[in-house]
C-alpha cells in the first residue's frame, strides 16, 4: 500500500479548514495507504512563542484525541508527535545544507507570516526543511493537504531530487493531494484571508472550531461577511468572496461539488444560507464533539496510542535516516 503522511500543528485550536482540508480526507485513506498521522508540535514553537513546552504538549495530546475522534482509528494508522521521533530534527539538518535560502525566501507563507512582525526568528523561515524531513523520513507517496501546502510539498520534492542527484537514489518523490472541495477555507470574518488557527487566536469571529459548541456554530456563521445583496446568485462568477466561502463550506460537509452545492442554495436569502451551512457543520461536527471529550479524559489511553504510534514511526524513520548518512559519507 502506498505510503502517506500528513500532519497538523497543535498551534491551537483546530477549525472546519482543517477538518475539510486535511483530517476529513485522512479518514477516507485509511483502507487503500499506509497511513502515518502526525502531530508537529516543533513545527508549532515557530507561531507559539509565547507558549511554554508544557502548553504544546497538552495541545498534542489534544490534536491527537481529535484525530481518533474524526475518524482515524489508531489500529489502522501510526499516530505519533513528531518531537518523540528524533530524527525528524536529524534528517532536518543534513537537508538544510543543501537547500538555498532564495527557495526558503520565496515561500508565501514565509512572505505572509514574516510581514506581520518586525522581528522574525529563523525557525519561520526553514521550518518547510523540517516539513520536507517529515515526509521524506517515510517514503511518502501522497501527502494529503490543503491548498496552503501546495509550494512547501514543492520545495520538498525539489530537495529530495536534488539530494538524489548529488548522494544517489535515497528519497521517495512525494507529492501532494488537494480535495476537489474545501481545500481553502476562508476566514468568516475575512474571506480574502485563509482560516488559521493562529489567525482565530486574535479575531474570535475568524473561524469556526471542529469542537465548538452548535450555539458558537451558529453565532458565527450568522456573523460571516457576506455582502450588500439578499439572495444567493446562481451564477458562480457573481458569488462575492463571502457567500462563496459559505456555499464551499456547504459543499465540503455534505461531500457535493461545488456546483451541486449550489444550485440547492441558488435564490435562497442569504439568512437561509447561513442556516443550512450551520445545520450542515452542526450534524457533522457533534459527533465527533462527543467522542472528544470520552478520549481526551483518558490520558493514559492517548499517551499509550502515542507511544505505540512513536515506537512503528521510529523504525521507519532510523532506517531512512541512515540511508541518507550513508548517501552523504557521514556513516
Ligand atoms: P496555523 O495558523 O498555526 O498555521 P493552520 O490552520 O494553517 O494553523 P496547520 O496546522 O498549519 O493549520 O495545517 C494543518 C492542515 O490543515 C494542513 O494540511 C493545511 O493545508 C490544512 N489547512 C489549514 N488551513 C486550512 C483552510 N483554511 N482550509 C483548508 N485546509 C486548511
Ligand atoms: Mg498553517
Amino acid at each position: 500500500r502506498p505510503r502517506v503522511l500528513s500532519g497538523v500543528q497543535p498551534s491551537g485550536d483546530l477549525h472546519i479548514g482543517n477538518f475539510v482540508g486535511a483530517l476529513g480526507q485522512w479518514v477516507e485513506m485509511l483502507d487503500d495507504y499506509d497511513c502515518f498521522f502526525c502531530i508537529v508540535d516543533l513545527h508549532a514553537l515557530t507561531s507559539t512563542r509565547k507558549a511554554t513546552g508544557s502548553t504544546v504538549a497538552s495541545r498534542a495530546r489534544d490534536v491527537a484525541a481529535l484525530y481518533v475522534a474524526c475518524g482515524i482509528d489508531p489500529s489502522r494508522a501510526t499516530i505519533f508527535v513528531q518531537s518523540q521521533v528524533p530524527e525528524h530534527s536529524e534528517l532536518m539538518w543534513l537537508l538544510t545544507c543543501s537547500t538555498p535560502l532564495g527557495a526558503l525566501q520565496r515561500m508565501t507563507q514565509f512572505k505572509g507570516k514574516s510581514g506581520q512582525t518586525d522581528s522574525i526568528e529563523a525557525g519561520l523561515l526553514v521550518y518547510p526543511v523540517l516539513q520536507a524531513a517529515d515526509i521524506l523520513l517515510y517514503d511518502t507517496e501522497i501527502v494529503p493537504v490543503g491548498d496552503d501546502q501546495r509550494q512547501h510539498i514543492e520545495l520538498t520534492r525539489d530537495i529530495a531530487q536534488k539530494f538524489n542527484a548529488v548522494h544517489g537514489e535515497t528519497f521517495v518523490l512525494p507529492r501532494a493531494r488537494v480535495p476537489l472541495t474545501g481545500a481553502r477555507i476562508m476566514g468568516l470574518d475575512d474571506p480574502d484571508k485563509k482560516m488559521s488557527k493562529t489567525d482565530a487566536v486574535i479575531h474570535p469571529n475568524h473561524s469556526i472550531g471542529l469542537l465548538s459548541s452548535e450555539s458558537v456554530i451558529r453565532k458565527r456563521i450568522a456573523r460571516a461577511v457576506t455582502d450588500s445583496g439578499d439572495y444567493v446568485e446562481a451564477d458562480s462568477e457573481a458569488l462575492s468572496a463571502g457567500v462563496r466561502n459559505l456555499v464551499e463550506i456547504l459543499a465540503s460537509f455534505d461531500h457535493l461539488s461545488f456546483d451541486e452545492a449550489l444550485r440547492r442554495v441558488a435564490g435562497e436569502s442569504y439568512g437561509k444560507l447561513k442556516e443550512t451551512v450551520a445545520d450542515s457543520i452542526v450534524s457533522t461536527t457533534e459527533p465527533i464533539r462527543e467522542r472528544y471529550e470520552a478520549l481526551r479524559a483518558d490520558e493514559a489511553e492517548l499517551d499509550r496510542i502515542l507511544q505505540d504510534g512513536a515506537e512503528k514511526a521510529s523504525e521507519v524513520a532510523r532506517r531512512t535516516l541512515l540511508r541518507a548518512q550513508t548517501a552523504l559519507g557521514i556513516r
